[in-house]
């Protein structure tokens, strides 16, 4: 079933385009990545997706209903989570007031707990440092902890914005992999990276974009045994 669809979404910043007619679906259950260059449109996608950035042209759906026009903390309530590039770990509060920030428009309030005791299962890191501040974190502790807040929303589709950036090589691995765990739990997931080989290997299915266009889609693993995308994205000729 397909969970979220964009038609033909446009997104400008003033007169400059960042996102043109572009078009993609993600289905219950998926990994989708999307990858591409500085500056293609990947995080602007994310944006209109979380209704950060209003679209110029084309329609969001979501569980088969049209949330173009929905506000940014409604669709949280529908079951939209992002995790925002550059992460947004609230510095001056704890690692467990970060986590309880993120089930902030829950009602089942009685699950938290529950849910609580999951993410620190993904995390065991952020268990043992559950009373440390968010802003003394490593950079790797933080992308862990910003998941970790997004889940604690429930979403039904987790929107990750360069979940990779700037961490250590064992650290990326790490991510991926508890990425990789979160969608068998049940999770959809929409990610945008600039580390296609993670990305590729981890995605059911992925788009590239170029200049706020999709240029390809496939399987993951059929982009990364594409020539032209290991010449592009992957660093090998
Ligand atoms: P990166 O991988 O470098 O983060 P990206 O694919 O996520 O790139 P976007 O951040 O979506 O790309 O940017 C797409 C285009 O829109 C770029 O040309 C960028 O300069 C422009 N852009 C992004 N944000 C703004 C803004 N707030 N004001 C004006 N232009 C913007």
């Amino acid at each position: 079933m397909t969970l979220l669809e964009l038609a033909g979404v446009s997104v400008h910043y003033g007169r400059i385009q960042a996102v043109s007619e572009l078009s993609i679906s993600v289905d219950e259950g998926e990994i989708v990545a999307l990858i591409g260059a500085n500056g293609a449109g990947k995080s602007t996608t994310m944006r209109a997706i979380s209704g950060i950035r209003p679209l110029s042209g084309g329609r969001i759906s979501f569980a088969g209903e049209d949330i173009t026009k929905l506000r940014a903390d409604l669709r949280v309530v529908r079951g939209i989570s992002q995790v925002p590039e550059g992460r947004g770990v609230f510095p001056g509060m704890t690692v467990a007031e970060n986590l309880d920030m993120g089930a902030y428009a829950r009602k089942d309030r009685k699950n938290l707990p529950a849910d609580l005791e999951r993410v620190y299962e993904l995390f065991p890191r952020l268990k043992e440092r559950r009373t440390q501040a968010g802003g003394t974190l490593s950079g790797g502790e933080q992308q862990m902890l910003a998941i970790g807040r997004a889940l604690m929303a429930k979403p039904k589709l987790l929107l990750l914005d360069e979940p990779s950036m700037g961490l250590a090589p064992q650290f990326i691995a790490q991510i991926f992999r508890i990425i990789t765990e979160i969608n068998q739990q049940g999770t959809t997931v929409l990610l945008v990276e600039q580390n296609a080989q993670q990305a590729l290997s981890r995605a059911h299915r992925a788009y590239v974009l170029e200049t706020g266009q999709i240029t390809k889609t496939g399987a993951g693993r059929d982009l990364l045994a594409d020539p032209s995308i290991k010449e592009a994205y992957l660093g090998v000729a």
